[in-house]
C-alpha cells in the first residue's frame, strides 16, 4: 500500500486542509497514476459540505484528474509507464449489466464507483485526486492526446464530458439553436463544444458581466438573465438548452423558451428540488431532462474531439493551499473558468 499526500475535507464546515490517504498495491490490471492536476468541480463543494446528504469524511475529492502512467499491473494492456491519461468522476462499475455493456458505465444499475467518497469493492471509500497519486483499473483511464495541455485537459474529464454527452445525445449541431445557462466550469465547455459541433449558440448568464468571453469562446449570443426582457424576447426560440446552474432556478421561466419539441436538460444539480409547471412542457411538446457524465467511451470520444478542435478548459492554476479561497470564489460564481491544482504543490 502506497500512503501519499492530500488535501481533504473533515467535515462539511471545517475548510480542507493537508491530510494523508492509502492507495491500493497496484493490481493485475491497474495503473498508478502520477497526479499533475485536477481541476475543482463544483460538485466538490455541494458534496464536502454535505448538501447531497452526509459525506464519508475524511474525504478528499476531485475527479478532473490528469497525469502520467507511473506504474502498470501485468495484465494491464492498453497503458504503459509515461503515458498521458485521465481519470474523471467514476473508478469502476459492475461490467455486467445493460448500461455498462452499452458503455454507459454511468448509469450502472448496481451504482458505479465514485471517484471520491464511494465505497470501493474492498470496502475502503475512495479518495479522489486533491492528491499525488491514484491507482484505478485500466478500464476507468482514458488516453488525454497529444496537443492538450494537462492542465487544461484535467477540466474536460467532468466539465467537458458532463457537457458534450448531452449536446451529441440531443444533437447539438449545425442549424440548432443552442443555449448554455450559467458561464461557470460546465457552462463555458459547453459553448466551446456546442460552438465546434457546428450549433448556434446563445448564453444565458446573470448579467452581461462575462459577455466578451462568452463571445470569444464561441457564443453567437449573449443574454442576461436578470433582465425581465429577456425571456419575452427569447420565447419559443431554443431546441436544445443545457441548464449548469448550481443553484434552484425558476424553471418555467426557462421552458418557456424553448421551441415546440426543444428540450432542456439539466445538468445542474443543486440539493434543492426545482418544480415546474407541465402545461409548458404540453402545449408545445417540450421536454425536460438530465444527464450524468458520460460513459467511458464518449469521454475518450470527447478527448478525440477536443484535440481535433483544439479545444480544452481556460483555467486558473493554483497551489493546494489556495483551494478553499477557490471554492470561495466559486460559489460567488467568480471563476474564469475553471481552477486547477497544480498538484506538485501537495508533493
Ligand atoms: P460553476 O463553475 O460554479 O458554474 C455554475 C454557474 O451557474 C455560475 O458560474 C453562474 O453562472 C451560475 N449560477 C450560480 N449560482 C446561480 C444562481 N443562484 N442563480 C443563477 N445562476 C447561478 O459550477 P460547475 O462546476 O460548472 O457545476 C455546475 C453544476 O453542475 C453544479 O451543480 C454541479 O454539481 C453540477 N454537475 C453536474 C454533473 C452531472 O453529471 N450532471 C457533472 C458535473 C457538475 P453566471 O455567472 O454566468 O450566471
Ligand atoms: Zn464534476
Amino acid at each position: 500500500m502506497l500512503t501519499v499526500n492530500s488535501y481533504s475535507a473533515t467535515s462539511a464546515t471545517e475548510p480542507l486542509a493537508p491530510a494523508r490517504v492509502d492507495r491500493r498495491d497496484v493490481g493485475p490490471r491497474d495503473v498508478l497514476i502520477e497526479i499533475k492536476y485536477c481541476g475543482i468541480c463544483h460538485s466538490d463543494i455541494h458534496f464536502v459540505r454535505g448538501e447531497w446528504g452526509t459525506a464519508p469524511y475524511p474525504v478528499a475529492p476531485g475527479h478532473e484528474i490528469a497525469g502520467i502512467v507511473a506504474a502498470v499491473g501485468p495484465e494491464v494492456t492498453q497503458y504503459a509507464v509515461g503515458d498521458r491519461v485521465g481519470v474523471g468522476c467514476m473508478v469502476d462499475s459492475c461490467g455486467e449489466c445493460s448500461s455498462c455493456r452499452k458503455g454507459e458505465e454511468q448509469y450502472c444499475l448496481k451504482g458505479s464507483t465514485l471517484t471520491y467518497g464511494s465505497p470501493d469493492k474492498d470496502g475502503r471509500i475512495t479518495q479522489g485526486g486533491y492528491t499525488t497519486h491514484i491507482v484505478v483499473t485500466e478500464d476507468f483511464v482514458v488516453r488525454i492526446p497529444e496537443g492538450i495541455e494537462l492542465d487544461s485537459a484535467a477540466p474536460l474529464l467532468c466539465a467537458g464530458i458532463t457537457t458534450y454527452s448531452p449536446l451529441r445525445r440531443w444533437g447539438a449541431g449545425p442549424g440548432k439553436k443552442v443555449a448554455v445557462v450559467g458561464l461557470g466550469g460546465l457552462g463555458h465547455m459547453a459553448v466551446k463544444l456546442a460552438h465546434a459541433l457546428g450549433a448556434e449558440v446563445s448564453v444565458l448568464s446573470q448579467s452581461l458581466k462575462k459577455r466578451e468571453d462568452g463571445l470569444r469562446l464561441g457564443a453567437d449570443h449573449y443574454y442576461a438573465t436578470s433582465d425581465p426582457e429577456t425571456f419575452e424576447q427569447l420565447a419559443g426560440s431554443f431546441d436544445l438548452i443545457v441548464n449548469t446552474i448550481s443553484a434552484k432556478i425558476d424553471l418555467d421561466a426557462y421552458l418557456s423558451l424553448l421551441a415546440v419539441d426543444g428540450t432542456m436538460v439539466n445538468v445542474g444539480a443543486p440539493a434543492e428540488p426545482l418544480a415546474f409547471n407541465v402545461f409548458p412542457l404540453i402545449m408545445s411538446r417540450r421536454s425536460f431532462a438530465g444527464s450524468a457524465i458520460g460513459g467511458i467511451r464518449e469521454t475518450q470520444e470527447m478527448l478525440d474531439f477536443c484535440a481535433q478542435h483544439h479545444l480544452g478548459a481556460d483555467i486558473e492554476v493554483i497551489s493546494a493551499d489556495k483551494i478553499n479561497e477557490a471554492y470561495e470564489r466559486v460559489l460567488a460564481s467568480d471563476v474564469r473558468y475553471r481552477f486547477v491544482i497544480d498538484i506538485s504543490t501537495l508533493a
